[in-house]
């Protein structure tokens, strides 16, 4: 059962002007495009082939061959991303998201201070996620591949700031890029989303 490039959640120039068409031709087309391609490949006939993707990337994490894990996990935060996206996105959250944040890093304002110089410093290709993992929120960077789940934390947000996110629109300049995602893009509905599931997962537990 080959994992299946899942459909952009808008169309291809719903995020313009902070992201342009172009710049999603390629990253969604021909980028996560080629990580579901070359998975699907590499799984064929093989065990993994018959798992979920969340299995693939944690069954896959301690491989010899990093093959399977980056494609797989590729895909999953791709996935992720651009449900962290909206054409209505940016702002503040709200409600019960609002108040961890306040609780979490003492204001808005500094949790996108802080989120702001991660996801700037992350030295090459990753992503910058703000995860809960028990009752606080934390942010965390990961490096190329790597996924917050695969550590145990869950993911309510994330910006990709491989140069694949930005460059067509930004050339080098990531700051402009991050600073947009936070202002103009990030999802916080979708981000809300999460902590619910998170938080009925929790009480589905005990
Ligand atoms: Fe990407």
């Amino acid at each position: 059962m080959a994992v299946e490039l899942a459909p952009l959640p808008y169309d291809l120039d719903a995020l313009e002007p902070h992201i342009s068409a172009r710049t999603l031709e390629f990253h969604y087309g021909k980028h996560h495009k080629g990580y579901v391609d070359k998975l699907n490949a590499a799984i064929a006939d093989t065990d993994y082939d018959k798992q979920s993707l969340e299995s693939i990337v944690q069954n896959s994490l301690d491989a010899v061959d990093s093959g399977v894990f980056n494609n797989a996990a590729q895909i999953w935060n791709h996935d992720f991303f651009w449900n962290s996206l909206s054409p209505s996105g940016g702002g503040e959250p709200t409600g019960e998201l609002a108040e961890l944040i306040d609780d979490s890093f003492g204001s808005f304002a500094a949790f996108h201070e802080e989120f702001h110089t991660r996801a700037t410093k992350q030295f090459g290709s990753g992503w910058a996620w703000l995860v809960v993992a028990g009752d606080k929120l934390s942010m965390t960077t990961t490096a190329n591949a790597d996924t917050p789940f695969v550590h145990g934390q869950t993911a309510l947000l994330t910006c990709d700031v491989w140069e694949h996110a930005y460059y067509l629109d930004h050339q080098n300049r990531r700051p402009d890029y991050v600073k947009t995602f936070l202002g103009k893009l990030a999802n916080w509905d979708h981000a809300t989303a999460q902590l619910k599931e998170a938080r009925s997962s929790v009480s589905r537990a005990a």
